[in-house]
This record gives C-alpha cells, sequence and structure tokens, in this order.
C-alpha cells in the first residue's frame, strides 16, 4: 500500500458531498470543525447542506458540465445517500478521487447485489430470491413461502418501493404495486429487536467500529434508537464482527451502516447496508469520543481515525413534521442535545431534527 495510491487530504481541503440533506450538513459541519472546505452538489433549490457549507452546485445529477466543475474545485468527492446515477460517479472518478469507491455504492443501491455480497461473505440474512417477472415472483414464493416481502432492488428506503405478501394469490397484485419492476423476495424475519451496526475503514485499513444500537421504527421510518442494545455481549460481538468482515470485504474507503434482525431464536441477520453516515448512528455525535461525521471525515481524507469509544449511554429520537414546534420543551431537559436541520416546511413525516438524550456512564463507574 503506497503512500501515492491513498493520499491524505490535508486540513484545509475542499471535500466534494453529493447530496444536500441534513446527513450533508452534519457531514459539512463536522468537516469545518476539522478545517475543511466543503462544496455541496446537490439538485434541489433551499438544501439543509448549503448552509453550512462554503460553496455549492445545484445542478441535476447527470448535468456533465456541473459535474466536471464540481471535480475540478474538490479535492476528494465522497456521498451521502445512494441513489447518485452509476455514470456521473464514474465520470468524477475519472477526474479526481472518490470515497468509497464506485464498487462499494453499487453493491448498496441494488438489493440483490447487497444480498449476494453478504451472503458470499457468510453473514446470514432473511432467505432471499431474486425477481424479474411474475414467473420467477410465483416461484420464489412456493420456495420460500408466505408471508414474504417483495422489494424493489433499486430505489427503496424507509419502506418505499415494498410490499408484503401474505397468500400465493397475492402474487400479481404485489406485482403490479411495484410497478413490475426488477425486485428481490425476502421471507419474513421473525425479529425481536432492530439493531444497526455502524463502522469506519480508513484506505490505510484502520477499521473502527461503534456500539451496537437498538432502533425502533414506525411507519417504516426510524422513530428512536437506543444505546447500549439490549442484547447479549456475543450477539453485540457477532454484530460488530460483521460489520468489521463486510467493510474489510468491500475495501471500505468511509462509513457503512447496517441494519440487522436479531430473530427471535438469536440469529443476527443482515437486512441492508448504507455506505454513508446513517440516521441510527446520530446518538454517536454526542455519545461517544468520536462522532460517525467526524469519523466519516477522518476516514475519506485518510487521517488516523478517532477512538469511538461511548462515554454515555444515548436515546436519538427522530423529530418528524411538526413535531420540532416542541424545541422549547425539549430543551427544558439540560441534557438533551437539540439537532435541527434547518428546514423550512415542516411535511407530515419529514426529518427536520432529531433530539439525543445523554445518560453519562462515568457516574456508575466512579462508584
Ligand atoms: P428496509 O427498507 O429493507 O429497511 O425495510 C424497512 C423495514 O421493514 C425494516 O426496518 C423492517 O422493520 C421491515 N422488514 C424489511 N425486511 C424484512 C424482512 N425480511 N422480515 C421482516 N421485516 C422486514
Amino acid at each position: 500500500m503506497t503512500q501515492t495510491s491513498h493520499p491524505v487530504i490535508a486540513p484545509g481541503s475542499t471535500i466534494g458531498i453529493l447530496g444536500g440533506g441534513q446527513l450533508g450538513r452534519m457531514t459539512a459541519l463536522a468537516a469545518a470543525q476539522m478545517g475543511y472546505r466543503c462544496h455541496i452538489f446537490c439538485p434541489e433549490a433551499g438544501s439543509p447542506a448549503f448552509a453550512v457549507a462554503e460553496t455549492h452546485t445545484q445542478a441535476a445529477y447527470d448535468d456533465n458540465d456541473a459535474l466536471d466543475a464540481f471535480a475540478a474545485d474538490v479535492d476528494v468527492v465522497t456521498f451521502e445517500f445512494e441513489n447518485i446515477p452509476a455514470a456521473s460517479v464514474a465520470r468524477l472518478a475519472a477526474q479526481t478521487l472518490v470515497r468509497p469507491s464506485w464498487k462499494v455504492l453499487e453493491t448498496a443501491q441494488d438489493r440483490v447485489l447487497e444480498k449476494t455480497f453478504f451472503t458470499e461473505i457468510g453473514a446470514p440474512t432473511a432467505p432471499w430470491r431474486p425477481v424479474n417477472d411474475i414467473t420467477t415472483l410465483n416461484a420464489a414464493i412456493a420456495e420460500l413461502g408466505t408471508p414474504c416481502i417483495l422489494k424493489t432492488r433499486h430505489l427503496g428506503y424507509d419502506g418505499k418501493g415494498q410490499i408484503r405478501i401474505n397468500h400465493p394469490d397475492e402474487a400479481a397484485t404485489a406485482w403490479t404495486s411495484i410497478a413490475e419492476a426488477p425486485a428481490i423476495l425476502e421471507g419474513v424475519v421473525s425479529f425481536s429487536r432492530e439493531i444497526s451496526a455502524i463502522v469506519a475503514r480508513s484506505p490505510r485499513g484502520e477499521v473502527n467500529t461503534f456500539d451496537i444500537a437498538e432502533n425502533a421504527h414506525v411507519n417504516h421510518i426510524l422513530d428512536t434508537t437506543r444505546v447500549p442494545a439490549q442484547i447479549s455481549q456475543e450477539q453485540a460481538e457477532r454484530a460488530a464482527a460483521i460489520a468489521h468482515h463486510a467493510a474489510v470485504s468491500l475495501n471500505l474507503q468511509g462509513i457503512l451502516a447496517i441494519e440487522m434482525f436479531v430473530s427471535h431464536d438469536g440469529r443476527i441477520l443482515v437486512n441492508e447496508m448504507a455506505p454513508r453516515p446513517h440516521n441510527s448512528g446520530h446518538w454517536t455525535m454526542d455519545a461517544c469520543i468520536t462522532g460517525q461525521f467526524e469519523q466519516f471525515i477522518r476516514a475519506i481524507c485518510n487521517l488516523r481515525l478517532g477512538s469511538s469509544e461511548r462515554h454515555s449511554n444515548a436515546e436519538m429520537k427522530n423529530l418528524l413534521g411538526h413535531s420540532i414546534d416542541g424545541w422549547a420543551e425539549i430543551l427544558s431537559d439540560p441534557k438533551t442535545k437539540l439537532h435541527l436541520y434547518g428546514k423550512t416546511e415542516p411535511r407530515d413525516g419529514r426529518k427536520m431534527g432529531h433530539v439525543t438524550r445523554i445518560f453519562p456512564r462515568w457516574k456508575n463507574e466512579a462508584k
């Protein structure tokens, strides 16, 4: 591993971020704290990250002129969400460093490639089959049984693009409801908990995993993350080992979140991954020595990683829609940390901010 193949991006350099949502905003804030400039590339006017970055480009992800100008201005490119067109990433990679690599993004964009990857590295998942048409769907239902879940291969998030099938008769309706898009069929996991592991790996090969968090979803959207997860030490170690192994196998240069199920019979099954900072890792900002956004910056810049040691227990709650109107009451608890994303329209279900309640551990340990 030579220095030339894995350059260090020193403070003072410019980090280009594809995507301008809250993850881009918090990444840019962490970057600024470490002396970097950020250039955000995002098609939507008034994106939350624009307000906290030195430069932004408001252009479509397939605007080649805008992409070329962006590449010329930055020292490294990363992304804060997965659904960036492959051709655009390839175009940027031909001109500047892109971390994580396109290969990692491609795997995370496609549920079949993702499940294939986890199966190949020996990480357990729900039983699954690729689905390309009604014939393969019927065959997959016959093999996996019902209930099962049909999910589009691409562009699914927060429960979008997926439908539960309770009886084989529902196959045709389910297939129409996902617009006959290439898909994956998964067996329904009987789970007691949902957890996530967040791991960072730098180009120089350092790997660092945060403590396992436990997630509760409401209407398919993350509602609350609690740390520590109420699982056994052995289960936590297994989940962390899967994340570590995945990061090394992907040759990850950045940060990776892996969502997993803890089944009723105690197994840890991988659901999906996101090669970027993750909503279920927001607690790390306030409860760890190094938060996920700072760790992300350190990883993509090939700096030494920070300690992910957790100094506090934490409970992170998303603030959706008008729930941010309760900000004053939230602040009446002095051990809460309020993070608002600067979004102006509090639409129903829109992530407007989050609040993390901190339970310091030192009080117990001092005794
Ligand atoms: P996803 O879009 O894959 O993250 O799925 C959204 C949510 O649907 C997950 O957080 C789970 O609560 C549920 N879910 C997804 N896949 C499965 C599965 N195979 N078995 C049971 N529940 C699932």
